[in-house]
């Protein structure tokens, strides 16, 4: 009866079949016309023709917004220890190696000390390749490490985030973390140091619930994702369609949930300059 089956050395892998030029150009998602990838990346990922802002790492970032041979990185070792021995799919743990391995990293932060245009900052930068710049116990120690030290050293702190929200695999633990995050901004609140949150595209979920709308400014990047729920929920709850560009930065600006939307070429000095009038440096 088994004169139809098919041997399984018949089917071959299709990875080696791949176009040599991949990697060469990359399709906008903006304007969907091919760019040359090195015209990209000489824009600082920024489409030349529309000017969409392609996602890019955490480690890029530092360098967009610190001062050359200014970054010193910290709080690098921490990792999560799967407090709840998560399965869905795959294992967290496995999740976990191969972000680990991708990215470099130890979870979905990169904390820095640096200067902008000579002024000593502390910047946390999300990854959001890492599991979708989830934010879990690592995220949240990672991030309140950079607030406390930013209190501790009176040196006015920015984060950026880029997230899908709460990390899922760590459940009620990761929520903790809005609640920890937030108190630690409290106090630097108090001590009167300038906060400012960077949103990049997505900012979404328990991100977008605590940490990146308090800051003393929330800037975002152009036609950036920014939300709580996404669009569908929100219909399906409120039962209302929702407007055009409904969770765009600039939908956001215009409802008064932005302070303001900051092309990345301009993000630097604009942080500089916003720097400059929060925390004048002392005569
Ligand atoms: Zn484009």
């Amino acid at each position: 009866m088994a004169w139809f089956k098919r041997e399984s050395s018949d089917i071959q892998a299709t990875e080696q079949k791949r176009v040599r030029t991949e990697g060469l150009w990359v399709k906008c998602e903006g304007c969907r016309q091919i760019i040359w990838k090195k015209e990209l990346e000489d824009n600082l990922n920024v489409c030349t023709k529309c000017d969409y802002h392609f996602r890019i790492s955490s480690a890029e970032r530092l360098m967009l917004l610190l001062d050359e041979d200014s970054i010193e990185i910290q709080d690098e070792n921490l990792e999560s220890t799967d407090p709840l021995n998560f399965t869905d799919t795959r294992p967290y743990k496995a999740r976990l190696e191969k972000s680990k391995s991708s990215t470099g990293l130890k979870d979905a932060i990169r904390n820095a000390s640096g200067t902008i245009h000579g002024r000593p900052v502390i910047v946390s930068s999300m990854e959001y390749s890492f599991i979708g710049g989830s934010m879990g116990a690592v995220v949240g120690e990672a991030i309140t490490r950079a607030i406390e030290r930013a209190c501790k050293d009176r040196k006015p702190i920015i984060v950026v985030s880029a997230s899908g929200g709460a990390r899922m695999m760590e459940g009620v633990v990761s929520l903790m973390q809005m609640a920890k995050i937030s108190a630690a901004l409290a106090r630097l609140d108090t001590a009167r140091i300038p906060y400012i949150s960077v949103l990049t595209d997505p900012t979404t979920g328990g991100v977008t619930a605590s940490y990146a709308m308090l800051g003393d400014l929330n800037i975002a990047e152009p036609g950036a994702l920014i939300g709580f729920a996404g669009p569908r929920v929100i219909e399906q709850t409120i039962r209302q369609k929702l407007p055009e560009g409904f969770q765009t930065s600039e939908f956001l600006l215009r409802h008064g949930m932005l302070d303001a939307v900051v092309h990345r070429k301009d993000m630097k000095s604009y942080i500089a300059r916003a720097l400059d009038f929060m925390a004048p440096k002392a005569a």
